[in-house]
């Protein structure tokens, strides 16, 4: 860390966990504190004119761009890869900048009980619902810097660009970081955001979900100082209208952008996955001695059920149907044993979940006919999850395509195949997404990158859009 950033990180930490009482009273507090903020961020914290007009947004790109690094260096693997993990000793790193990075800002913070971090600055109007924004920073293995991290540095930024600009929100405006989008340590995506969308199964599930270490959702949680996950979580779950807009920035995971020379993605839905899980079953035997007439070989069952995933997808006639067998196992494994056992994961998704249903309904009429055909039993087929894809809030999507045109920046509705914490939010406020482009489409791996300009150019467009949102 910078040796200037970390004294105003150390400082402005006890500043604002110790909350000094002051013995010049609160003004000259706040002035001794601005005037200190000022000396070690190099800008005005803040501008008196508020004649200020937005147009003028400001994003400081290096200091965003040193916290990107800085973040990517809580990591259990070397750089330039990041690995990540929910309530890791470096998770608990990490979360802790982030709330200092939101105090630092002036906003104020809490946390839930499964660590759902939430940093606010009060509106005019406090008693409006607030906007909200922000995405997650944990970090498969061996993944990059830039997935989430965007959305959640970013949005701290964004709400440094509006205090600088002079704005003055009417609804408060919160930023949020999200509990484990990821699922690789208990095998749960958007965990948090889950729980905020009040999925009632899941509080119950994680009363007894374990890691790979046998070790328990709450004592994982305690260890990084979630003694409250123990306890009943629906307390985590939001009301309905808790929020009138939440808007995620996020990188687009994928490489339309960036080949089209666009600078903004607004996204106009999710798609949603579904998963199912499948196992046939025959009765093995030696890959010389049994003679193929008697065979019921369960690979064949499994290489027949994938590509009719593949047909049933493609049917379908929409680009927007996509089909990936990406598990595929046999037992025992033996290039001269056939099979007696094939299990396969499929994974589906559409943004027209009665067409991605259908697929599913095909899908398992295949398995059952290819069964019967090769003298197989269909032993598992399972729906793993089916959750409903997400449209974007059409005042969210209007906000943000103005917010383009005023900053003169080019931008594309498009649709976010891969899903995020927003997919959930969209159950219990209207929702948005911001995509910018990165190299390639490359994510989950350590080339991922988005360029400080793009970047700067999502947060502008982020700000402007809670500044929109926050008035309306
Ligand atoms: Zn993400």
């Amino acid at each position: 860390m910078d040796l200037r950033f970390f004294v105003f990180v150390f400082i402005f930490s006890v500043y604002f966990i110790c909350d000094f009482p002051g013995i010049y009273g609160e003004r000259n507090d706040e002035d001794m504190t601005i005037k200190t903020m000022e000396e070690f961020s190099g800008y005005p914290i803040h501008e008196p004119d508020y004649a200020n007009s937005l147009s003028s947004l400001s994003v400081n790109s290096d200091t965003l761009q040193k916290q990107i690094d800085e973040l990517a260096t809580f990591s259990d693997s070397l750089a330039p890869s990041v690995t990540r993990i929910l309530y890791s000793e470096k998770d608990v790193l990490a979360r802790r900048y982030i709330k200092d990075l939101m105090k630092l800002s002036g906003l104020s913070v809490r946390e839930d009980a499964v660590g759902n971090i939430f940093g606010r600055w009060n509106g005019d109007e406090p008693e409006l619902a607030p906007v909200s924004t922000g995405s997650h920073v944990d970090a498969i293995p061996y993944s990059g810097k830039y997935d989430g991290v965007v959305g959640v540095l970013g949005a701290i930024e964004a709400i440094n660009v509006l205090k600088r600009s002079g704005f003055k929100p009417k609804r408060s405006l919160e930023v949020i970081m999200f509990t484990s989008e990821e699922p690789t340590r208990f095998g749960i995506s958007c965990l948090g955001s889950r729980l905020l969308a009040g999925i009632v199964q899941l509080a119950e599930q994680l009363k007894s979900t374990k890691d790979s270490h046998n070790v328990s959702f709450s004592d994982a949680a305690k260890s990084a100082g979630y003694a409250n996950a123990k306890g009943d979580l629906s307390e985590v779950f939001l009301k309905e209208g808790t929020y009138s807009a939440f808007v995620e920035l996020h990188i687009e995971q994928g490489p339309i952008l960036e080949k089209e020379g666009v600078s903004i993605g607004v996204v106009t839905a999710i798609a949603a996955p579904a998963s199912i899980k499948v196992t046939f079953e025959g009765n093995g035997g030696h890959a010389g001695a049994a003679l193929m007439p008697e065979r019921n070989d369960a690979g064949l069952a499994a290489a027949e059920l994938a590509l009719a995933v593949e047909k049933h997808v493609l049917d379908s006639g929409s680009v927007d149907t996509v089909g990936t067998v990406g598990i595929l196992t046999l037992h025992p494994g033996a290039i001269n044993s056939i099979p007696s056992m094939a299990h396969l994961e499929i994974d589906t998704r559409d943004i027209d979940e009665s067409r991605r249903n259908l697929v599913i309904e095909k899908i398992h009429q295949s398995a059952l006919g290819i069964a019967k055909k090769r003298k197989v039993i269909l032993s598992e087929f399972e729906i793993v999850n089916q959750d409903p894809p997400a449209p974007s809030d059409e005042s969210i999507t209007k906000a943000t395509e103005s917010a383009c045109q005023e900053l003169n920046l080019t931008h594309k509705k498009m649709i976010s195949r891969a899903y995020h914490d927003s997919l959930f939010m969209a159950r219990v406020s209207p929702m948005g997404m911001i995509f910018i482009p990165c190299y390639k489409g490359y994510s989950h791996k350590p080339e991922e990158f988005s360029s400080v300009d793009d970047i700067a150019n999502g947060v502008k467009v982020l700000a402007l859009t809670l500044a929109k949102l926050s008035l309306s």
